[in-house]
């Protein structure tokens, strides 16, 4: 199935300009944009992936990771074939990377935006998480089904690198309740080198969706020896603590995957490290993850730093939630920042 990539515009050289992602593909007919879903036909984009989940799944909402969005509840999970970027660490590259490295063929099960709606209630689901790959690059297909799934009264999540245009953001926000943004390391030679992009635009989305009114939560895979050193954990918690020191950082544990298998996994000593940087910057939310630490991984309140939230589990699945009147510590009343309900 494919649609068109309304989110486009003809150049006045007859190219067509994607206006997806920040990549701004510009494609003669026959093209290709760099993620291999997004193809010039007839003088037209279109969305090969349209329509074709190459991955579907129900999953506690803090797997994405989101530990300030419906604590408790179930969110279904699906993405297709394709990414924006290139990561050599990429834990989904069987599908990110498969029509890069299979000649553009798209595979997966037909699944309309209307079946995702009714499959996220048919399995008593309050959101619907568009993962897996890149969002960003199947705009259309997204934004049909978080429209619909407005209308079903579910809520919407985007799990993505940050390298939305501000027009696509923009044309969702009205249905995008939050989004979990890769801040995937702290220099450019990381951006450009290891993950095929650049750090700059996935800044500024991340502040961009946040003025939006956006639920922003962010995630640092620590790669050793590629992005866990002091400063640069030092400058990723420095730039989050001076944009908002209530949006959560979520610091994950790497495990050797696609390109990197020679790297060793990330010891949980490192996550330590991360966490007390992040503390230490004003962060009043930090969380470690793909590691089963009951204590960093629960919410403490900000004001008097009892426990309000506690996780237990490799992505924090196993939870008791004391907050009071679904949005409050039970301790001293203080609000916590995050969509409750
Ligand atoms: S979504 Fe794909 S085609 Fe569009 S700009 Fe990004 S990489 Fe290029």
């Amino acid at each position: 199935m494919s649609s068109v990539a309304w989110l486009s515009k003809k150049l006045d050289d007859g190219r067509i300009m994607c206006e997806a992602c920040n990549q701004h593909c510009k494609l003669n007919d026959g093209e290709y944009g760099i993620c291999g879903v997004r193809k010039v036909e007839n003088g037209e984009l279109q969305l090969l992936t349209y329509g074709i989940a190459a991955a579907v799944n129900v999953d506690p909402v803090e797997k994405k990771p989101m530990f300030h969005f419906l604590p408790d509840s179930k969110v279904l999970s699906f993405g297709t074939v394709g990414c924006n970027f290139s990561c050599k660490f990429c834990q989904n590259a069987d599908i990110s990377q498969y029509p890069q490295e299979h000649h553009h063929e798209i595979i997966g099960r037909s699944l309309s935006p209307q079946a995702v709606v009714e499959l996220a209630l048919e399995y008593k689901c309050k959101s619907i998480a568009y993962t897996y790959n890149e969002p960003a690059i199947f705009f259309e297909y997204a934004y049909d089904t978080a429209k619909l799934a407005h209308e079903a009264g579910l809520k919407n999540i985007y799990v993505t690198n940050g390298y939305e245009t501000h027009k696509a953001i923009d044309t969702i926000a009205p249905y995008l309740d939050a989004m979990n943004i890769d801040i995937k390391g702290f220099s450019k030679e990381f951006y450009e080198d290891i993950c095929g992009g650049a750090l700059k635009p996935v800044l500024d989305t991340i502040e961009y969706a946040r003025k939006k009114g956006i639920w922003i939560e962010t995630t640092t895979l620590l790669i050793p020896g590629y992005n866990d050193s002091d400063e640069e954990i030092r400058a990723i918690a420095t730039f989050q603590a001076t944009l908002d020191s209530s949006m959560p950082w979520h610091i994950s544990a790497f495990h050797p995957m696609y390109k990197m298998l020679d790297v060793p996994k990330t010891p949980a000593k490192t996550l330590r490290r991360a966490y007390e940087i992040g503390k230490k910057a004003g962060l009043k939310y930090v969380y470690v993850g793909n590691i089963d630490d009951g204590l960093r991984e629960s919410t403490y309140c900000p004001n008097c730093n009892k426990i309000v939230i506690e996780r237990h589990g490799n992505i924090g699945q196993y939870i008791t939630n004391h907050l009071l009147e679904m949005d409050s510590c039970p301790f001293c009343a203080t609000k916590i920042d995050g969509v409750w309900s």
